[in-house]
């Protein structure tokens, strides 16, 4: 989405270590990563934050790793496209990160998701989807932030929710290591898809 800066300067240690990628990596986007998608989608799915080598080298939302060859096949075999294809049988979806820079380990700081939200608010504000999809409890948290939802809800995997006009679905995240471990498989993540989906049938009967 271009209605984000990608040249954000709020958090110190995540543009020294975008600098250091610029020497490292000099070929890759280094850069906070913004959604991506269609944005008149009614889905949105929010990760953690861009992989070293995924989206931080290409410069979209869960492309080019292990996290996000898992998420989009899951997603493709549901019947959730990216792009607007004007399939009428596809769900089109945008899909984002709680915070847009690459933290080092994966692991940002709390003052970066707090200085990220705005970034979020800003995505929520202007797609306004009506279902939202948090990948692990970072994701959860940020978004209900930005949602403005202060009673806190806990993030709980297979859990769905309203807020306010919107409900929100929780999953563990697909990364690597719970893919590994099988604390995620495709089959609980298919799960949640129908959940979605059926939401969605509510709302636009198939
Ligand atoms: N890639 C992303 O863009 N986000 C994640 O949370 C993981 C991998």
């Amino acid at each position: 989405m271009e209605v984000l800066d990608n040249d954000c300067v709020d958090c110190e240690r995540l543009v020294s270590v975008r600098k250091e990628n610029f020497i490292k990596f000099p070929t890759y986007y280094n850069r906070p990563v913004l959604s991506d998608g269609y944005e008149k989608t009614k889905v949105l799915i929010v990760g953690l934050a861009p992989g070293l080598h995924g989206a931080n080298a290409t410069g979209l939302p869960f492309d080019g790793d292990f996290a996000g060859r898992f998420l989009k096949q899951c997603l493709e075999e549901n019947g959730f496209r990216l792009q607007s294809e004007r399939k009428s049988e596809a769900i089109n979806y945008c899909i984002t990160n709680a915070v847009k820079c690459f933290p080092p380990l994966n692991r940002p700081l709390q003052s970066e998701i707090n200085n990220c939200l705005r970034h979020l608010k800003k995505e929520i504000s202007v797609i306004q989807p009506k279902f939202l999809l948090c990948l692990g409890a970072v994701a959860h948290n940020a978004v209900m932030r930005a949602c403005g939802e202060d009673s806190f809800t806990k993030f709980q995997h297979g859990n769905s929710f309203r807020v306010g006009q919107r409900i929100v679905f929780d999953s563990y995240h697909p990364s690597k290591r719970n893919i590994s471990t099988k604390r995620l498989t495709p089959e609980m993540f298919r799960i949640i898809l129908k959940k979605i989906i059926k939401e969605i049938e509510k709302v636009i009967p198939a």
